[in-house]
């Protein structure tokens, strides 16, 4: 089969392999609908998980299934689904903890296009399908139904991470997807006024679709400064951290009120230093004592969350296709996709790719 593989750090390309094998609880599933994400882009040119070698990659998508083991229940050949991002091996210890995302180790349910070979193949591998897989509702739009995977559950993940009061006020710093989802996540869990940052026009239309009610520009001028006035000084309850580099945390931590929580989404780093440390700003920190928490997390992965996702977009309380700005037709454009997600100019949110 071909895949679009990351081939070392910084160098991608097309490559022939062999299709994955299924076993009793799997799934082998062909893509029905695929999009690039940022963090395939920190992982092939910033090198963040270390260097991969002829590497599969995507981690987004909804699939046909193709093959099921003889133990899985709930699909068969031919039944059109949801794949999470993230895919837990149900039943271990992190997960029995309450921490699925973490299975096996830090990041561990990342399975796709980190441990083992992505989506963006001929053929994919599901484990456990049964407690992964989701079907994907008849009727939904692919274009809306392909930010489920990973878009929705992120950026949701991040607002319910953030501990926002209802009517509480609510800093979102990076509109990129990810961000997007986190200021309609703020929203559906009852923020009052949310603040979003970021400059390019097409991301703003789209924040303010889903309850921005102040916009920023970190290029304007000090992001913190600005949002300190229009406050009058008292900074917001919690903050979700989905765009920007190291220095964003020292926004992050500035920005919380005392008591305040940060909410960390992003994929930190360029290569696998353990000496690399992010920064704390002290004095923002309240010397330490500020009770200012900071909270990260894996997207989360698996069936439950899937369908809960789906039914956010079911029952109208979000359109998710207002983020697929590019839509491309066939597997093989992955590969324009992806560099589009690179250089991310102009309008781009999203690129996606209909597969069928
Ligand atoms: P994008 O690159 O699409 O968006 C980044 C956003 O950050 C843009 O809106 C950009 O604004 C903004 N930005 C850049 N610099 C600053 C700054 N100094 N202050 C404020 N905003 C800034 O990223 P995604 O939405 O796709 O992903 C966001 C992060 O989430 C990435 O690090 C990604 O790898 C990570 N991620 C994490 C996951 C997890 O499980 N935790 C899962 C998926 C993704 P502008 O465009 O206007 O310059
Ligand atoms: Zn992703």
């Amino acid at each position: 089969m071909k895949g679009f593989a990351m081939l070392k750090i910084g160098e991608v390309g097309w490559i022939e392999k062999d299709r994955p094998a299924c076993g009793p609880n799997d799934a082998i599933c062909r893509p029905l609908a695929l999009a690039p994400c940022t963090s395939d882009v920190h992982t092939v040119w910033e090198g963040a998980i270390g260097d991969r070698h002829n590497m599969i990659l995507g981690h987004e998508a909804l699939g046909i299934v193709d093959e099921v083991g003889s133990e899985v229940k709930d699909f068969k050949k031919g039944d059109r689904v949801i794949v999470p991002a993230i895919t837990p091996d149900w039943g271990e210890e992190a997960e029995q903890r309450g921490f699925p995302s973490q299975t096996t180790g830090a990041c561990g349910g990342w399975k796709f296009s980190n441990f083992k070979d992505g989506v963006f193949a001929e053929f994919f591998h599901v484990n456990q399908a049964d407690a992964n897989l989701a079907l994907l509702p008849e009727g939904m739009s692919l274009e809306a139904a392909v930010m489920i995977p990973d878009m929705l559950s992120t950026g949701f993940m991040g607002a319910e991470n953030a501990n926002i009061p209802i009517g509480g006020t609510v800093a979102v710093l990076g509109i990129g997807p990810v961000g997007l989802c986190g200021i309609m996540g703020a929203k559906l869990r009852g923020a009052g006024r949310i603040f979003a940052v970021g400059t390019r026009p097409k991301p703003i239309e789209v924040a303010k679709a889903y309850g921005a009610t102040d916009i920023v520009s970190y290029k304007d001028g000090d992001t913190v400064e600005q949002i300190l006035k229009a406050t009058d000084g008292k900074g917001v309850d919690s903050v979700i951290v989905s765009g920007g580099g190291p220095d964003i945390l020292v926004d992050a931590i500035n920005l919380a009120k005392a008591g305040g929580t940060i909410s960390n989404n992003n994929y930190f780093g360029k290569g696998m230093f353990d000496k690399d440390y992010l920064p704390i700003p002290r004095t923002g920190w309240g010397f330490g004592m500020a009770s200012k928490n900071i909270i990260n997390g894996l997207c989360p992965g698996g069936k439950v969350r899937m369908e809960r996702l789906a039914d956010v977009v079911t029952y109208g309380r979000m359109d998710p296709a207002l983020m697929a700005t590019q839509v491309y037709r066939g597997f093989e454009k992955i590969e324009d996709a992806l560099m589009m997600m690179r250089n991310k100019t102009g309008d781009v949110i999203k690129p996606v790719v209909i597969c069928e």
